[in-house]
This record gives C-alpha cells, sequence and structure tokens, in this order.
C-alpha cells in the first residue's frame, strides 16, 4: 500500500478564529494516510467564541437586508472561488482527512450544486406567502407569512465531509439571511479555514460568516451563544447538544448516524445491486452517513450476489493518492473510528462470521482498514445492530421480502436505505422501509437529490436538510395581520351590549355550523 503524498501546509491561526483573546492551547491535525502532522491550529476559548458570535449578529441585520438576491450575490461568488480554487481546497481537505481524490471531489461538487439549489429556490420557500382568512369573520384582515431567519445559527460538524458538511449547512441558514459560525471536526479544520480566509478576505463578502475550533467543549461554547443549532454527528453527542440547547431553549437540528439497509430482490439485477453495494459500502471507507451497512439477499440470488459482492471488493485499491485518481478506498480519518470498526468485526468473527474479504487494520504507515465484506452475521452481532462506520457490509441470506423487512426495521437506526428489485415491486417495500430517505435501484442518490428532504427517523436525528423545510428551518413565521376595513371598532370590542354580542354570537355560529338548523341558532 502507498502512503499519503497530498500534504499541504496552511496558515491557519489568526484572524479567522475572530478570537478576543487567543488561546494558548493547539491542536495537532494529522495526515490519516501517513501520519504526518499537517497543520496545528489554535483553539477558541469560550470568551474569544462569545466574541465572534457578537461580531456576526452586529452585522446581521445589514446581511438579511441585501433580500435573497443579495444574499445569492456572495454565495454565488464562493461557489466561483470554489471552482476556481477546487485542487487548492482538494489537496487540504486530502491531506486532512486521508480520502482518496474522488472522494474529495464528492463534497465540492456538492457544495456548488447546493449554493444554485438554494440561490433559485429560496424566493419559493421563503419568500412572503399570502394566506386566504378562514372565516368570514376574518374577511376584512389580509394575512401574509413572513419567513425572518434566526440571527445566528451555529453550525457544528463532523470530519467525515469536512466541507459538505459545514458549508452545506451554513449555505442555507446564509441565504435565509441568518449569520452564521461554524464548529468543525477538530479532526478536519483546514479546508474550512481555507474557505472563511477566502470568503473574508479575497471575495471581500459580509462579516456574517465565521469558524471556531476545537472539540466538545467550543461546541458546547457556541451552542450558549446562538439562536439556532444545526448539529451533524454521531447520535451519542447529538443527545449532548440537546441537553445543552435545552438550558438557553435553543431549537436544533439533529443529522445523526445510520445503519443502512440494502434488500436485494430475487428479481433484481445482480450485477447493478453488487456494483452498488460495493460502492455504496465501501465509498469514503465506508464513512458515510447514508453508507450500505447491512445487506438483506432473497434467497435465489443470494450465492450469485456475494460472489460478485466479493470479487468486486476485493479487487478495490486502497491506499493514499495525490492529484490523480488512482485510488478506490482511502484511509480512516479519525483513530478512534479504526478501533471502533475493528471492535465490531472482531466480535463478529468471535461468534462464528465469516470475512470473505478483508476483516483487519492493515499495518501502518496511515490509519487504514481492508475493505471487508462479511457472512454468517445475525442480529445479536454489533456488526448489524450499531453503526459501523467503516468499510466493512454485513450480508445475510432471507427467506422473502417480508423477513427482509422485518430485518431491515429492526434497527434504532433510520437514516436511508435501498432496495434493488423490479421497479414496481422495490418500490412497494421502500414504502415499508422505515428511514427518512429509501433509493430504489441506487445507493446514497438521495444526498443529490435537493429537492427531497434528507433526515433521520428514529434515532437517527431530528429534523431534515434539503428541499424546502432544509431553509425553512433556518426561520421563524412572523403572521402579519392587515386589516384593510374595520370603522372605529371591531363588533367584539368594548362595549360589550346585547345586540353586538348577539350579532357576533349569530354569525359565529352561521359559520361553524354544518347544517342548516344549527346555523339558525336550533339544535340539531
Ligand atoms: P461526533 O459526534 O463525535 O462529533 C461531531 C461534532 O460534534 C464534532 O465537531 C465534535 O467536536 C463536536 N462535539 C463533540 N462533543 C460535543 C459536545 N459535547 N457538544 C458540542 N459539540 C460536540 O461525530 P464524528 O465522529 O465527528 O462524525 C461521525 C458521525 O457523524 C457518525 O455517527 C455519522 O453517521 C454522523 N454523520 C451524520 C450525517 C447525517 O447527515 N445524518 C452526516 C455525516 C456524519
Amino acid at each position: 500500500m502507498e502512503s499519503g503524498t497530498a500534504e499541504t501546509s496552511t496558515e491557519t491561526n489568526g484572524p479567522v478564529n475572530g478570537a478576543a483573546a487567543p488561546s494558548t492551547e493547539t491542536i495537532d491535525v494529522l495526515n490519516p494516510a501517513t501520519g504526518a502532522v499537517v497543520d496545528s491550529i489554535a483553539t477558541s476559548t469560550p470568551e474569544s467564541i462569545a466574541a465572534t458570535v457578537a461580531r456576526v449578529r452586529a452585522n446581521q441585520a445589514d446581511w438579511e437586508a441585501l433580500g435573497i438576491e443579495g444574499r445569492y450575490h456572495w454565495l454565488g461568488k464562493l461557489r466561483d472561488w470554489i471552482l476556481d480554487n477546487t485542487e487548492r481546497i482538494s489537496d487540504t481537505m486530502q491531506a486532512e482527512t486521508g480520502k482518496v481524490r474522488a472522494d474529495v471531489s464528492l463534497d465540492l461538487g456538492y457544495v456548488a450544486d447546493l449554493i444554485n439549489f438554494y440561490g433559485s429556490k429560496a424566493a419559493g420557500y421563503i419568500g412572503d406567502e399570502t394566506v386566504r382568512p378562514n372565516s368570514p369573520l376574518l374577511a376584512a384582515k389580509k394575512l401574509t407569512i413572513q419567513y425572518r431567519p434566526f440571527p445566528v445559527v451555529g453550525v457544528i460538524s463532523p470530519w467525515n465531509f469536512p466541507l459538505a458538511m459545514a458549508l452545506g449547512d451554513s449555505i442555507p441558514a446564509l441565504q435565509a439571511g441568518a449569520a452564521v459560525v461554524v464548529k468543525p471536526s477538530e479532526f478536519t479544520p483546514l479546508s474550512l479555514i481555507e474557505i472563511i480566509e477566502a470568503w473574508k478576505e479575497e471575495i471581500g463578502a459580509p462579516d456574517v460568516f465565521d469558524c471556531v475550533q476545537g472539540t466538545g467543549e467550543a461546541g458546547g461554547a457556541l451552542i450558549d451563544n446562538v439562536d439556532y443549532i444545526q448539529f451533524t454527528g454521531s447520535d451519542r453527542t447529538g443527545r449532548k447538544v440537546m441537553a445543552r440547547a435545552a438550558e438557553t431553549l435553543t431549537p436544533v437540528s439533529l443529522e445523526l448516524g445510520g445503519k443502512d439497509p440494502m434488500i436485494v430482490l430475487s428479481d433484481a439485477d445482480v450485477d447493478r445491486a453488487a456494483n452498488a453495494a460495493a460502492w455504496g459500502g465501501m465509498v469514503n471507507s465506508g464513512q458515510l452517513c447514508i453508507s450500505v451497512e447491512r445487506i438483506y439477499v432473497e434467497e435465489p440470488v443470494y450465492d450469485e450476489f456475494v460472489a460478485k459482492l466479493t470479487a468486486q471488493v476485493r479487487g478495490l485499491r486502497q491506499g493514499a493518492d495525490g492529484r490523480k485518481p488512482e485510488k478506490d478506498v482511502g484511509a480512516m480519518t479519525s483513530p478512534n473510528q479504526t478501533a471502533i470498526v475493528a471492535g465490531q468485526v472482531d466480535d463478529a468473527l468471535a461468534s462464528g462470521a465469516r470475512a470473505l474479504t478483508g476483516g483487519k487494520k492493515v499495518d501502518g504507515p496511515g490509519d487504514y482498514y481492508e475493505p471487508t465484506v462479511l457472512v454468517d452475521v445475525d442480529h445479536s452481532m454489533k456488526v448489524m445492530q450499531d453503526e459501523t462506520f467503516g468499510p466493512v457490509v454485513g450480508v445475510m441470506k432471507v427467506r422473502d421480502s417480508e423477513e427482509a423487512l422485518r430485518l431491515a426495521n429492526d434497527t434504532r437506526y433510520g437514516l436511508a436505505a435501498s432496495v434493488f428489485g423490479e421497479k414496481e415491486r422495490a418500490e412497494r417495500i421502500a414504502r415499508r422501509v422505515e428511514a427518512g430517505s429509501v433509493n430504489v435501484n441506487d445507493v446514497i442518490t438521495n444526498m443529490a437529490a435537493m429537492g427531497v428532504p434528507m433526515g433521520g427517523w428514529k434515532q437517527s436525528g431530528i429534523g431534515f436538510r434539503h428541499g424546502e423545510y432544509g431553509i425553512k428551518k433556518y426561520c421563524r413565521a412572523e403572521s402579519i395581520v392587515v386589516t384593510r376595513f374595520g370603522g372605529k371598532r371591531e363588533p367584539n370590542w368594548y362595549p360589550y351590549t346585547k345586540a353586538r354580542r348577539g350579532l357576533v354570537d349569530r354569525v359565529s355560529r352561521a359559520v361553524s355550523a354544518r347544517d342548516l338548523k344549527r346555523r339558525l341558532g336550533m339544535r340539531g
């Protein structure tokens, strides 16, 4: 296996942290493909985080006043900057994550698309809504809903897609008119730092977008200071984030882990299903919240599917590449994750599972886990119950689609899923899977389908990203009720007289009743 070649050095301390008092503590950012230190960044103190939030808060009103088009103007400049500097950002991201080049490009392509998506859709999603009055008693009123942003949104993001997650959640918030402060993962802060520097210095955009640095402590301080929290990470941390936000009644949206099932029906195109399972399970070394982790295959096609999947996974090229995409599977970005993956696979092997390929950590240099296909697994094993978040799939043979569905839904998670088979039958099965998104005859593709919501059921999250909800969640609805005409007083105001009360009661009854007798004040 080759070791990494994609290191860069960035100057990261200083102004991007927007710090009131610079911290003396630093974090070393390592290249997981080599173990070498890529850079060292200063952590933010609780005081500097409060100061950063206060600074962008002071500029938020002007940002909101720019309107949807005015804000898209700046976000469009960010898109252009990213497109013009793709190689540079990709080098940095590759160095801090140990990804192969092809996986890096997933991150940046998503961000550019998302800017265009919300830029073109925001007016429809969060523009003023006019509503017809629900009662003739309100006929003189003009009803409008205005969507106003939470002034400052805090985004806390994980290490697996440093920009798709951190920027992906910031873009709709900025487009909605909020100021945004991101706390990226302490393992992968560098590419975001470059983006924030570009936003401020090269693009010269309004000072409403910044980042702070550190571990969970910095995340907690951010929660204490902002008006809305968008968190992406593990369900374990998600619980802590929600508890902390409850102290200030700060609303949260949580995008958490998954244990995504794939169902392969007997009428599936087995080649397509096996190719999809190999990519869906191993892309980004399986470090994707919606990667395929469990596979249930109907008996008649089980042997063929397993043979094709195993052959493909065994042939994957693992290691580090540079700018040319020469490898398929990269490093494990977080060392903690490698231990979790190894623990789950060892537990399964000790309980009777077999690894048809892979099954262990690769000897150094770098932090790699072999692409692994497990069979003879069952739901008593951690590898079929807990999120693995590594290049491992467990495959089970099932009698029929009912057994596949029962097993697919036997999980505390509910992020995404996939069903392969004849498309109408597969869609019928898909509709019964308990998950926020289900792909039929594809995997992971719901992430690119920005018009439909993406979020977790059960313990995979609260709230959604993408679509209308993905920007509306950053807004508070403000109902404007305008009296178009009404004279000196409304009939239900003072003074209460028999005649005026009687009129109000009769009209109100006439409006509520659904039959003539009751409308006339008689019992039915
Ligand atoms: P994590 O929960 O360990 O950390 C996520 C972020 O939370 C990091 O920035 C971390 O520093 C911060 N954090 C840690 N403790 C905190 C605390 N007490 N208060 C506030 N912030 C705190 O997750 P991770 O290991 O970085 O990422 C992997 C997880 O993310 C997986 O479970 C994966 O499924 C999930 N994920 C989900 C989605 C999704 O869209 N649903 C997308 C990507 C990743």
